[in-house]
Parts: C-alpha cells; structure tokens; sequence
C-alpha cells in the first residue's frame, strides 16, 4: 500500500521536507485542502504537527473491577455473534457480549452494523471507552476497539490530533506515517551532532517518529525532550544571530534627552520604576559609542509602559527623527494616538495615525509626509503594516512594538529591515519567568516596571460555580444598571475532532512538564457564539450584547470591539482575543466561563481588562470542576495580585503553556514561534539551549562551518516562515 513515489517520479525518489503534501500518494486536492485549512501545506509543516494530546490505552484492566463511569482499556474476548436492531427510524443498534477472566460485558454500537462483519466469537481485542454499570449489567457504548492479533504490540498512546473536517484522525495518522517513512533517509538533522550527544537527546528520526507514534511512555518523553530542546535552540540562535547583527550598526546618539518639558505635560508623576526605564532608554538613545538601542519594556497590565513610549518617541523626534509606534490591532493604534497626540500636540510635535482602516486620501496623504515627499512628519502611530507595507520614512530612528509577546524573535528580525540601524524599542505585558525570557528575549535589554501607578483599586475576585448562576446574572445587570460594562470570556471551543473524545486524553504539555493538571472531569463548554445568543435572547434582552472571536473577519472584531469601547454595547462576550491591550474604563466586571481552561497567567491577564477606572471592579472565575487542582489553581487568582508571582506559579504548575500560547498559534499558520517548547518546565533544558545556541553563533558567526550548514538552512527557513506570517 505504501508507495515511495508516485507516477512520474521514476526510480522511487524520496521526497524532502520541502515537498508538498499532496505528492504523497493518497492525498489529492479535496484532501490537501483541509490540511491547508490547518496551515498544513508541506510535508515540514505536517510532521511539525504534532498531536495536541494522547490517549492512553494502557494499563488494561479487569472488566469486572472497572468502577461506573470510569474510562479505561479492557482486553475482551468475544462471546457472542454481534446482532442488530433498529431502534428508531434513523437508529440501529448493534450488540455483543465479550468478557475476560474477571467478568463480562455488553459492547453497544450505534449505526454502525458493518460491525457484524468485523467481531466473531473467540476474537480477542481490546476496548477502550467508557464503562457504565446499569440494571442490565456492565456497558461499553461506542468504544474503540483494535484487533489483538498477538502479532504487534499494541500501542499505549494514541495520538490526538487538531483536525479540522474531512480530516479524521486515521487519516492524519496515516499521512503522518506515509511522510516519515518517505522522508526518511532525508531526516537531515540540523541540530549538531555534538550538541546532540553533549545533552543526551535521542536522535532525530526516533523524535519524529515517537512523538507521532510513541512506542511506550518513555520514548515518548524521550522524543518531547529532544524536540522542546530543538525548537528552544533554534530560537536562541536566532536571537543571537539577530543581537549579533545589530551590534554591529553604527550608533544613533540622540543629543538632546531633556525631557523636563515632556514631564511637565505628562499629567501625572512617573512611578520610581517608570523613571528608571525613562533614564534607561535616554541611556540608550543618546549613548555616541553603542550601537542603538535594543530594549524591552515587561511589566504587568496598567503598570504604564505607554508612557515609557512615548518618551522615546519624545526623545526621537527631538533629535530630528521619526519614531515609529506599532500595535498588534487597529483598535489598540487608535487608542494609542488618542492618548498620545494630543501629549505631542502639546509639545509641538506632529503625530498621525495610519492603519488598514485609513482612507485611501489621507493614506497617501501620511506617507507622502513620512516620506519627505510632501511636508513632514515626526511622528506615526500604526498597526504592523506601518513596516511590512509599502510605506516609506524619511529618517525613521525609532521603532517601537506594543504587546510584543505575540510576536517572537522572527518577527521581531521581519521587522527589523525598514527600521535598520533604527532604535528598538518593545512593550509586553506577559511576564515570563527568567529563563524563559532568555530564550524569548535573548536579543533585547530588559528594563522591568515592578511598581504600579499609585491608587489602583485591587480588583475583587471570586471563583463561583454553577449555582451562583442566578446571582451572578442579577450582579451583571445590577453593573451595567451603574453604569459599567461587562465582558464575558468563553474558552475557545475547538470544532468536534473525531467524534471520539473519550475524557481520557493526557495533554501533551503533562508527559512533557512537571505539571500535575488532569482533565478529571469535563465540564460542559460554553461556546462565545452560542452563548452571547442565549444571553441575548433569555437572559438580558434589553441590554445591547456584542461577541467576538477569534474566526471572525477583522474588519467585524474590530467593529465589535469599537461597540464595547464606545459603550454601544455594554455586555462583550469573546474568546481570549480581548486578552491583550484594549483599555476601557468602563469595565467593571470580567466574568470567565470554564476558568478552569485557563492559564493562571491568562486569568491575570483577562484581570487587568477590568479596574482600569474609578470604579471598584470585580472578577468572577466560574467554574464547575470538581478537580482538586482546577481548585487550588483559581485560588492562586483568588489570592496574588502580582503577575511576575502569578506566572512562576503557572510555570510550576501547569509549564509556560501560556505565555507562549500565541506564539504556539503562529506556530498553526506556518510561523514558529514556541510550540513544544512551551510545554517545558526543565530550567536546565532551557538554559543548555540558550547556552548552546549563544557558544555556537560566538563560534562561528555566519554558520558557515561545513557541520553547520543545516542549521543554517533551518534557521533560515524558520526566519522566512516567520516573516511571511507578519504580512
Ligand atoms: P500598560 O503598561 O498596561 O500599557 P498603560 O501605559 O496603558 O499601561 O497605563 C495604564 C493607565 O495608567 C493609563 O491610564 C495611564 O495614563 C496610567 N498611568 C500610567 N503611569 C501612571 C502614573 N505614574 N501615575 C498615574 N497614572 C499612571
Ligand atoms: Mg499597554
């Protein structure tokens, strides 16, 4: 069945990782587009996918001691001819007994009566389901089975993938299959073989090849090492190559970096740490010897970093430069520019504004301006495109990102080309435990903020369960009756994978950490869409209610957001999209669904959106987990208010998942930034990598030596991956 090379390619030719997926045999158009759906296009991109989860299947155990309820593998044999029977007009339901030395049971499928075909007495397989106990006797319904041939071994684990429709799970795997064996002998590793042996890793091939299809449990951690160590690497030469380029730029000084009047029309008086940052970033602006300035501004939400901006910005355009202003989204610009023009108006500075939404008019208008073609223009505050587009500047001196940690390093090298030579400047609200950071950040300053702006109310928050359900929608109304506005935040609901979830998956990231989260119960999810419409309907039909998520187009989550921030609705239900950045003061009331789905860290964060006024704001967690750990976890939330405290705790529970998550989520369109490697908590695997990483680019700077010319590629094809996931 398995072919190596199809029609045409004579001579059975490998193929590479850069060869598309539908050369492999048995995946034609309709196939290769709903990998494409996944971001899947190349053969690279599919082994790259790995499976989100696994299901264990070991540890068989005796039909007779399994508790009701309880999900588990059986080894049965069958006892008697499979029989159907129509139920309903629609329903046929197909039954047969099998058991094993501790007792029996009756295996229920439903529309499925090929089945017939496929049990006979005396076979031996093993079942895997859920086991219900009723009046009737012991009952798998709808359990996956496989054959005991007593020829292979049957697998522990089986892999759970993201899937998306017209993809299953057999046939992920089977493509996944079909890659490897077909890449094989061109596996080249472009990890070097002495880093390899020096940190114990297994080799390539066997990763790939256990981490889709572990052999057992160890193997499979074996693999998840050497990958998470892989991608760590990778990102830290990068970010050393990149801090290496740019130490080699002439520097910038700015002169003059009196900001007294920029002080003077502030507004308020900086926080000790703001002054810091301010006089760091003066350091580095104005330094005659240095190459420019390459800064990272982390501090938790509302700790004022916009300010720090702006100073640059001031410092910039005072030295006769443009300085740049970049944010993730429109919305975000737009409220950047509202606070800040009219600070540089003041100081007699020129700031516009200049995003996807702008009219074509005044779109030329602007970057006629930013180019010297006609008049001038200091200063622009945009959204990415102000870089990756066609815009072209004059004298652009400074460059500054905005809630940089949804993007990684490669980007930050995407970004770098208009903007050389340029200072740099990044803002990000995610704190990171320090090792982390030093992969993540590895080609920037640090500058901290630890000090919050004086008079913030701490923001109340509670962990509910379903029963507080009336009061909470009473507490809602009564809010928005105040005057304040509320967000509703809904896990992301995944589209139904297979129609096999079994509530026994173990998530990647628990083989792969220290962490101890378990699924032991699943609550029911509520879904952005479906519940904004039943609020809508039943609950608040007299309150204006918007919603968001992340499938949306653009152009509508932008007008969506501009509703909630304007005050035409007053209740936004979304996904975790409203995580980063928006400020409405407004906001009085965060409430979470299913908190228990969330990183502690992303609890923060979600936090932070509310208690940006005057008013006493509230955060509510709702969740209906019986789980020990979902428990302790929202009690951390209950409890610490400081996010750098948050975030160690994260890490030790749950591994830094999280901070990454958007990042993991490029990884799904192509890019790559941390994927596996969000999911270790092994300090000292980090640290070797960034180690390596830095030892290696000192050692040979352009990668040039024959033994690194993989790495070279690699490292190259990820950087272009990156950049094309900017645009
Ligand atoms: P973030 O660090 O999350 O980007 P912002 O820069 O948006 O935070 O600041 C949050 C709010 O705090 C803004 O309204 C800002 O004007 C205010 N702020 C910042 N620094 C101070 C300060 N030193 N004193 C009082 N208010 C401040
Ligand atoms: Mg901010």
């Amino acid at each position: 069945m398995l072919q190596y090379s199809k029609a045409g390619s004579a001579g059975g030719q490998h193929m590479d990782l850069d060869s598309r997926i539908e050369e492999l045999s048995g995946v034609g158009k309709v196939r290769a587009a709903a990998f494409g759906r996944l971001g899947l296009f190349t053969l690279r991109d599919l082994l790259y996918h790995f499976p989100r989860a696994y299901e264990y299947r070991g540890g068989v155990i005796p039909v007779g001691t399994a508790q009701h309820g309880q999900t588990a593998s059986f080894i049965l044999t069958v006892a008697t001819e499979p029989r159907s029977a129509r139920i309903k007009r629609t329903m046929t339901l197909t039954k047969l007994r099998a058991f094993d030395d501790s007792g029996s049971a009756e295996i229920v499928f439903f529309n499925q009566p090929y089945i017939k075909d496929i049990f006979h007495i005396g076979g031996k397989f093993r079942f895997y389901g859920k086991l219900m106990l009723s009046k009737t006797g012991r009952q798998l319904a709808s359990p996956s089975y496989e054959f005991c041939s007593g020829g292979v071994p049957l697998r522990d684990y089986i892999p759970v993938y993201r899937l998306t429709e017209g993809l299953t799970r057999k046939i992920m795997e089977q493509t996944v299959k079909r890659a490897l064996s077909e890449t094989s002998v061109k596996l080249l590793d472009p990890l070097p073989e002495s880093i390899r042996r020096k940190n114990g890793l297994c080799v390539f091939e066997y990763a790939m090849e256990n981490i889709h299809s572990p052999q057992d449990g160890e193997a499979l951690r074996r693999a998840g090492r050497r990958l998470m160590y892989d991608e760590l690497f990778y990102y830290s030469v990068s970010a050393s190559l990149i801090r290496d380029r740019r130490r080699s730029d002439p520097p910038r000084p700015c002169a003059d970096t009196d900001i007294s009047a920029f002080l003077a029309v502030v507004g308020f008086e900086p926080t000790g740490a703001q002054k810091r940052v301010f006089a760091q970033i003066a350091a580095d602006m104005s330094s005659p010897d240095k190459p420019p300035m390459a800064r990272i501004v982390v501090g938790d939400v509302g700790c004022g970093k916009t300010v720090c901006a702006a100073e640059a910005m001031y410092i910039a355009a005072k030295n006769g430069m443009q300085a740049a202003l970049m944010a993730p989204t429109e919305i975000l610009a737009r409220q950047h520019y509202e606070d800040l023009a009219p600070l540089f108006a003041s100081l007699g500075m020129d700031c516009e504004l200049l995003t996807g939404g702008t009219k074509a008019a005044e779109k030329r208008r602007i970057k006629d301006r930013l180019a010297g073609v006609s008049g001038r223009l200091p200063l622009v505050i945009g959204t990415h495109a102000l870089l990756t587009g066609d815009v072209a500047f004059e004298n652009l001196g400074l460059v500054i990102t905005d809630e940089q940690h949804r993007f990684g390093v490669m980007q930050r090298a995407a970004l770098s080309e208009k903007g050389k030579n340029a200072h740099l400047l990044v803002m990000s609200a995610t704190p990171i435990p320090r090792t982390l950071s030093l992969v993540l950040h590895g080609d920037l300053d640090v500058s901290r903020i630890d000090e919050m702006p004086p008079g913030r109310q701490r923001v109340e928050t509670f962990a509910v369960d379903e029963s507080y359900r009336d009061r909470l929608n009473a507490f809602i109304r009564k809010q928005v009756a105040e005057g304040g506005q509320v967000y509703i935040v809904c896990p992301t609901v995944e589209a139904a994978e297979d129609g096999e979830e079994s509530g026994n998956e173990i998530e990647a990231d628990e083989i792969f950490s220290r962490r101890t989260l378990l699924t032991e119960d699943a609550p029911v999810l509520k879904a952005a869409v479906d519940y904004a419409a039943e609020l809508s309907h039943s609950v608040f039909p007299d309150i204006p209610i918007g919603f968001v998520h992340g499938r949306m187009r653009p152009a509508d989550k932008e007008r969506a957001m501009g509703d909630f921030c304007a005050g035409r609705t007053k209740i936004l239900v979304s996904t975790t999209v409203i995580e980063v950045g928006v400020n409405v003061p407004a906001a009085t009331l965060m409430i979470v669904e299913n908190a228990e789905r969330f990183g502690l860290s992303q609890l923060h964060q979600l936090r932070g959106r509310v208690g940006r006024g005057n008013r006493k704001s509230y955060c509510i967690l709702v969740s209906d987990s019986a789980s020990e750990t979902a428990r302790r976890r929202l009690d951390t939330i209950k409890h610490v208010y400081d996010g750098y405290e948050i975030a160690e705790q994260d890490l030790r529970m749950r591994g830094p998942g999280d901070f990454f998550a958007s990042e993991a989520s490029a990884r799904q369109h192509g890019g790559t930034g941390f994927g596996i490697a969000s999911m270790c908590d092994d300090d000292s695997l980090v640290n070797a990598a960034f180690a390596d990483a830095r030892e290696l680019v000192r050692d040979d700077p352009g990668l040039s030596r024959e033994e690194h010319l993989p790495l070279r590629r690699h490292v190259g094809e990820l950087l272009k991956a990156d950049a094309a996931t900017m645009n």
